[in-house]
């Protein structure tokens, strides 16, 4: 509905490199479109490996300069920002759905939890605390201390244009860093519009970059440098081995975000009204594009029928349509690409003779998705081994805990798992077995600032937010003070 953002004061087409808006050195410019309407919003610059260079030797700068402030002043100005992130949520809201989709309240719920990073880690900066150990010697000091990690890049997905940029640089400015962020090429003015309050707050010249254009020579030239001494990544899988085998040869530091393959077990046990609420957040947030997002739903064959029957009936109260317009549930998914995907693994459980209760399997022509229920999936179809990441809930069977637990665990991935039971052994038991960085037990939305996000084998390295989150961004110094 209202997409015209060109009264919107954060909506900027420029990149922010060294602390000045412009535009990329060959003038090249790339059209962002709506998701929802295919309207073009504006241009970016189409910036490559110069203009990438220029940010890292500023950021340079910037971060020695940023690195001496005391732990206070960084963390008033990260405190300012945040301020500014909040008064400024309808602005940074209204651009965020107009680019990526997602309606309109669920964008405003996304600023909060994006601003929540950098309220938690302005608090953090003034908790970066050493220690000194009893020495091995009469004559000696054991002094450990926790050094910034120096320049950092950063390279971010669509699926939360916001929230996946402050959940880096928050913990990133408290530890002392400066930060050169690729934003993901369709949802660039998010990162534009922070950038744009983080220089209003007082963030030094240089210490945020933020540029758009060639990913392939943006992160070419942020894994080769070798004054990037960090890369903190989110994104897919294949990218993310990408990034780190080139990051091998400067040994750079890594945080990995990549994607997951959420099983949602609901145990005989269980309440099953608790776990449809559950199930409806963990499954359709984001139109299904998370990737915490519950992508396996195995039922106990005991409760099977029921709880398949309330979970269509509350499917088939979701909205579907533009972010901003009421009463949307789902928007848009964010390109063809990914309608097709939930098109196709559709199509792949019917042809190996799954049952659809709700959605359609016909092919839509637009981005649109109606929400999906498929009952009576097995482990050959391709929703057992790969994310939707769309409104598909794909619904197993099973009768023991074991088995439940070695096919929930039958996955390159560990991101998040869900787990809904009544008793306290079983959510025990079957929690610790899950071989997964994150579980939610009787709870479908685990993310928070206060926790530690982030998955195990090849769903990534590293935590964010929590007290955790700081350490991805801090080298730790022994000092031994000899012959005292
Ligand atoms: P998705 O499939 O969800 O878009 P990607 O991993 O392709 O996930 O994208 C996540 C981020 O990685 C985006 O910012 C994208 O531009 C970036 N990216 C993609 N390819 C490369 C690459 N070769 N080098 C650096 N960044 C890349």
């Amino acid at each position: 509905m209202n997409s015209d953002l060109k009264h919107n004061m954060l909506f900027k087409q420029q990149a922010f490199i060294a602390g000045e808006w412009c535009d990329a050195d060959n003038r090249q410019v790339t059209d962002i479109t709506n998701p929802a309407t295919g309207e073009v919003l504006g241009q970016v610059p189409f910036c490559g490996e110069q203009e990438t260079h220029r940010a890292i030797a500023a950021a340079e700068i910037a971060y020695k300069a940023w690195h001496q402030t005391t732990a206070k002043e960084k963390s008033q100005r990260l405190r300012r920002w945040f301020d500014l992130i909040v008064e400024n949520t309808d602005l940074l809201a209204e651009i965020l759905t107009a680019e990526q989709g997602k309606p309109l309240a669920e964008a405003k719920g996304e600023i909060g939890y994006a601003a929540s990073f950098i309220e938690w880690y302005a608090e953090q900066a003034k908790r970066i605390q050493g220690e000194i150990i009893p020495s091995h010697k009469p004559d000696a000091r054991i002094l450990v201390s926790h050094a910034p990690v120096g320049v950092v890049g950063a390279i971010t997905p669509w699926n939360f244009p916001a929230a996946m940029i402050t959940r880096k640089c928050g913990p990133a400015f408290a530890a002392g860093c400066s930060v050169v962020l690729k934003p993901a090429p369709d949802t660039p003015f998010t990162a534009f519009a922070l950038a744009a309050l983080a220089e209003q707050a007082g963030l030094p010249k240089g210490l945020f970059s933020v540029i758009t254009g060639d990913a392939k020579a943006i992160g070419g030239e942020l894994t080769a440098s070798k004054v990037v001494r960090k890369l903190s990544f989110t994104g897919s899988t294949a990218i993310g081995k990408l990034l780190m085998a080139q990051s091998a040869d400067s040994v750079k530091k890594l945080s990995l975000e990549l994607g997951g393959n959420a099983p949602f077990i609901v145990f005989d046990d269980a309440d099953l009204d608790q776990a449809v609420a559950g199930f409806m957040i963990a499954k359709f947030r984001n139109a299904g594009q998370t990737c915490v997002c519950a992508n396996r739903l195995y039922v106990h064959a005991d409760v099977y029928d029921v709880f398949m029957q309330k979970l269509t009936d509350a499917v088939s109260q979701l909205k579907v349509g533009n972010g901003f317009d009421d009463g949307v549930t789902i928007g848009p998914m964010i390109n063809r690409a990914a309608v097709e995907k939930v098109e196709s693994h559709i199509a792949d459980a019917l042809a190996k003779g799954a049952t659809l209760l709700c959605g359609s399997a016909d092919k839509s022509a637009d981005h649109f998705v109606q929400p999906a229920v498929l009952r009576d999936v097995t482990d050959e179809m391709c929703v057992a081994s790969e994310e939707t990441f769309g409104p598909l809930a794909a619904a197993f069977t099973f009768t023991q805990d074991d088995e439940v637990i070695a096919r929930a665990n039958n996955t390159d991935s560990g991101l998040a798992a869900y787990v809904y039971t009544q008793s306290l052994s079983r959510a025990f038991k079957v929690s610790e077995a899950l071989e997964y960085g994150m579980v939610g037990v009787n709870e479908g939305l685990i993310s928070t600032e206060v926790a530690p996000f982030g998955g195990v084998k090849e769903s990534g390295l590293g935590r964010e937010g929590s007290a955790q989150g700081i350490n991805e961004f801090l080298e730790t110094k022994y000092t031994l003070m000899g012959g005292i």
